[in-house]
């Protein structure tokens, strides 16, 4: 019989397929004490369980590519680390050794313990992340159930299935998408977490809080994911079927349009010419930049070459990997940014850095770069040898003041003298630039532009930092909101003092890439965009329903709006 379940849309689309169902997983465990004998066995069950559960999670991060590479692999990076913490792992070992525990038991009497002293924390922060103890935990003891009932991971038949489950988490979600999983009803959850952003990306339709998803529900069951309306719709009916066709039809004729516009210009209703680059790290993403029409690389991010390793990539291995980037982009420019790691990254570097209480706010950027002389002097100088293959320009982030930028700009030409020296042929001069994601840099941006060549804008921190809201947690919901009005005043003031100095300046943070964002930037006097590449038709088409005109005009009362509704009002308006 047809039943319509109703929720929240995460992602929208549509789509159909066989519901499977994921109980939220209740492992049962055998709580009688060991024998003696058997408990050297159980800890090699333990470590086997530990290894696959930290084989799965490589498997996934290595499975991650670009913006997706981003969003999830530092989920999936926490719970390697906490696979690998000393407290966890000896405590398991030792309730199995000591207290004659079965590994299952001594995963849920860990658990237990390390739920209560999250949930005995004042920080709201530091609370949620218990889920991450639960996701790992949760992985262990799957990866224990399968060695007992020597279960396979049936993933090969999940082709074609919906997803029905409490939540999930990002890495999970970027794994079963790989997998054929068509859609995502979920009990719980909301439309601002991970998970829902990379559902987003990923273009897979998702519900949440559809609150009796699991219990009205049953595996096999027909169900139309319905991310247009909000409903889920179990055995569709004719009427339901003949909207989804409809819905298809509609979507492949507006891919194809979107494909058309790969080689138009970018151009706002009134014909102002506009300009998109791609934020890229992958040789994939550089090819779809020349594919898309892109006016060249706006922020090339180089913290992939030195994730997930325990040294620290040489010059040479540097070099290669910005030389085939400019290669790639024949003869455009590429805006590469020097590294943007902090404490909070750099256990899985090969960086040897103390931990901080708020990474965020600490060694990062370009203070961990001026901190490691010989580091930052390393990947300088593979920049400026990639140089020699293509326009190439140097971007700096997380810069607070010019003082900075002075200190960076004299390296830089220590080691252009230097490679000189050497006989290298490389250019007479560098465009160093700033990114503009701390709130002093967007104070000071007059100082700051006497020393820069031009700048970006990152709103991904700008937000947080102007917000005092961290930007990887979603309990923070709406609070994190970069079209606050305050944030608007900041982004013009740079743009406007660019405009002065006669010099570049792009915006490169999400938002970038969001046509909903488009007539609000180009309201502030944008125009130049960086975005993930596969944003680039949608934004040129948005960009294309924009009056520039109309919309400047607005701009005095846009940075006068003191809330983000009189904000949104006005741009109905135009
Ligand atoms: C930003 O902060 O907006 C930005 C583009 O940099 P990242 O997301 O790499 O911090
Ligand atoms: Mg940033």
């Amino acid at each position: 019989m047809r039943r319509v379940l109703t929720g929240t849309v995460a992602a929208s689309g549509m789509a159909l397929g066989r519901a499977r169902l994921e109980q939220p997983a209740r492992f049962t465990f055998d709580a009688t004490p060991l024998a003696e004998g058997d408990v050297e066995a159980e800890i090699a069950r333990l470590e086997r369980a530990l290894a696959t559960a930290q084989a799965e999670l490589t498997e996934l991060r290595g499975k991650l590519h670009g913006a997706l590479a981003r969003e999830v692999g530092e989920f999936i990076d926490a719970h390697s680390l906490l696979l690998h913490d000393a407290e966890l792992i000896n405590g398991l070992r030792g309730l199995i050794r000591k207290g004659h525990y079965r590994a299952g038991a001594a995963l849920k009497a860990q658990r237990d313990r390390l739920v209560a002293v999250f949930d005995a924390m004042d920080d709201p922060y530091l609370r949620s992340r218990r889920e991450d103890v639960d996701h790992v935990i949760t992985r262990v003891q799957a990866a224990l159930a399968r060695q007992a009932s020597s279960e396979e991971k049936k993933l090969a038949s999940r082709v074609g299935e919906i997803l029905v489950t409490e939540g999930i988490a990002p890495g999970e979600l970027a794994h079963l998408s790989g997998h054929g999983v068509l859609g995502v009803v979920a009990g719980s959850g909301s439309a601002y977490s991970h998970s829902a952003i990379l559902a987003r990306s990923m273009r897979l339709p998702m519900l949440v809080g559809v609150r009796d998803a699991l219990t009205d529900l049953r595996d096999g069951d027909l169900v139309l994911v319905d991310g247009e309306r909000g409903e889920a719709v179990v055995h569709p009916a004719a009427q339901d079927l003949t909207r989804y066709r409809n819905w298809q039809r509609e979507a492949a004729r507006e891919d194809r349009r979107l494909a058309r516009l790969a080689s138009a210009p970018t151009l706002t209703a009134d014909g102002r010419e506009l300009r998109l680059y791609v934020n890229a790290e992958l040789p994939s993403e550089i090819t779809q930049a020349l594919a898309l029409g892109a006016g060249g690389v706006g922020l090339y991010r180089t913290e992939f070459l030195f994730l997930q390793r325990d040294h620290l990539p040489d010059e040479e291995e540097q070099f290669a990997a910005y030389r085939d980037a400019v290669l790639g982009m024949g003869g455009l420019p590429v805006t590469i940014r020097t590294l943007d790691l902090g404490a909070d990254k750099a256990d899985s570097t090969g960086l040897a850095m103390a931990a901080e209480p708020n990474p965020a706010l600490g060694m990062r950027g370009v203070r961990l770069s001026l901190h490691w002389p010989e580091i930052f002097a390393t990947q300088l100088r593979a920049i400026i040898r990639a140089a020699c293959y293509g326009p190439v320009r140097i971007l700096v982030p997380m810069v607070s003041d010019a003082g900075e930028m002075q200190a960076v700009r004299t390296l830089l030409e220590d080691c252009a003298r230097d490679l000189r020296s050497q006989g290298h042929e490389i250019p007479d001069q560098f465009e160093l630039g700033a990114m503009v994601e701390i709130p002093a840099a967007a104070i000071a941006v007059r100082e700051l532009l006497a020393k820069s060549d031009f700048l970006a804008i990152g709103t991904n921190d700008l937000t947080q930092y102007v917000l005092a809201a961290d930007r990887n947690n979603d309990a923070l919901g709406l609070l994190y909101d970069p079209s606050h009005p305050v944030l608007l005043r900041l982004m013009a003031r740079v743009i406007r003092a660019c405009r002065r100095a006669g010099k570049q300046v792009t915006l490169c943070g999400e938002i970038g890439g969001d046509p909903n964002f488009a007539p609000l930037l180009v309201a502030l006097g944008l125009t130049d965009f960086s975005m993930h590449p596969g944003r680039i038709l949608n934004m040129r088409d948005a960009l294309a329903r924009c009056n520039q005109s109309t919309l400047r005009a607005l701009a005095p009362k846009l940075l006068r709006a003191s809330t983000r509704e009189e904000v949104a009002g006005l741009l109905k308006t135009a």
